[in-house]
């Protein structure tokens, strides 16, 4: 039981996490999703411990629907029908750490190359496996500077090429497009590469944009990470991260203890967030993600008119649903959690109002006033 003290603060920690819930603007979660249906499964022990291909000796668990989450994505993302394989992840973050895992394991010597303005746990996750790595320019809309990617490759050809791509940069939504990397490492001649694509926020959707960006296996990915928190909407972190099964075969370990193949990062894994995600996929389906992106897109267009007809400097890339303007002030930051850095910015996730873009367009003007 709880002390009278205790439940009040708990009260209040639930009366301020549904405000600012209901007032952000700045990150790209989408808030309008209701996993009712799923609460009963809270009162387990689950874990997806190991492979999620694999059984385990414990059976509390998920996996089937984790199976069916993977092929779900495996399919959106043309992943060769034989030849794949992937988890639900507690994020983007282990999803892009373990495409450079795999890529590590295949070239142990290789350098990494991403643009400055890749997501900040990238750097870490490089340093966490020991790879070296090259920063690149990015030009003005967020996507990487070919020209400087292509000149830092010439000058390492003897060393196997790891691109760590953003299919949908943190701050400015910019994506990178693959295909055009790989032409830059055909004309270089560099045979030993592999391709992560960081598709956090932009992967759910990115199919479905036109043009459609250049992220999938078809247009040559190794691997393919992202959030589930975001564009799809859960309670807590996770996401999916998508490989060439005969990659991760190179890394798996049998392991008595579980009964399974370690060839996740984590050992216990979270068996609640693969039941959300088959929530989300199988109540929505692809039919429904078609919508809600339209919805979103709908919804973006409108503020960057809305934002230009009162004066403000906004844009954003082609179909994308992250706004960017100049800086506001530390008052508008705070007030609407907008993620600030050289420039502000805005995310249209699925739940984001058209009368919440106009009350920050009003605070926005006023003290421009
Ligand atoms: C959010 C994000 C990440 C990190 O994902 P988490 O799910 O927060 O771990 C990585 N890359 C990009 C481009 C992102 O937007």
């Amino acid at each position: 039981m709880l002390t009278p003290q205790d439940q009040t603060r708990l009260d209040a920690l639930y009366a301020s996490m549904k405000e600012a819930t209901e007032g952000a603007l700045g990150y790209p979660v989408a808030r309008d999703f209701d996993y009712a249906p799923l609460y009963r499964f809270l009162q387990f022990p689950a874990n997806n411990i190991g492979d999620p291909f694999q059984a385990s000796t414990y059976r509390v668990g998920s996996r089937e629907m984790e199976r069916e989450v993977i092929d779900f994505f495996a399919a959106m993302f043309k992943a060769p029908a034989n030849d794949y394989w992937g988890y639900v992840t507690n994020g983007g973050t282990e999803g892009n750490l373990y495409g450079l895992y795999l890529a590590r394991e295949l070239y142990p010597n290789g350098i990494v190359y991403f643009s400055e303005e890749t997501h900040y746990s990238v750097a870490k996750n490089v340093h966490f496996l020991g790879l070296r790595h090259i920063m690149i320019r990015a030009q003005k809309n967020g996507e990487i500077d070919y020209e400087d990617l292509k000149e830092s490759i010439r000058l390492h050809r003897d060393v196997p090429a790891i691109i760590f791509a953003n299919i949908g940069t943190t701050m400015k939504e910019g994506r990178d497009d693959i295909r055009r990397i790989q032409e830059i490492l055909r004309e270089l001649v560099m045979r030993d590469h592999y391709i992560h694509s960081d598709a956090a926020f932009c992967g759910p959707f990115a199919q479905f944009l036109e043009p459609k960006p250049a992220f999938d296996f078809a247009d040559g990915a190794d691997s393919i990470a992202l959030s589930g928190h975001k564009f799809i909407g859960a309670p807590m972190p996770c996401g999916v991260v998508i490989a060439r099964k005969r990659n991760v075969e190179r890394i798996g370990r049998s392991i008595g203890y579980i009964g399974s193949m370690d060839t996740t990062i984590t050992g216990s894994r979270n068996a609640f967030t693969p039941l959300i995600l088959w929530y989300a996929v199988k109540s929505m389906g692809e039919e429904g993600l078609r919508k809600r992106l339209a919805r979103c897109q709908e919804l973006a267009g409108y503020a960057v008119a809305a934002m230009n007809a009162r004066g403000i400097a906004a844009w954003r890339n082609e179909n994308a649903l992250t706004v960017v303007f100049p800086r506001v002030s530390d008052t508008v930051k705070n007030k609407w959690q907008l993620a600030t850095q050289d420039v502000s910015h805005l995310i249209v996730a699925p739940g984001t109002s058209k009368a919440l873009i106009d009350a920050l367009i009003a605070d926005i003007v006023e003290e421009q006033a």
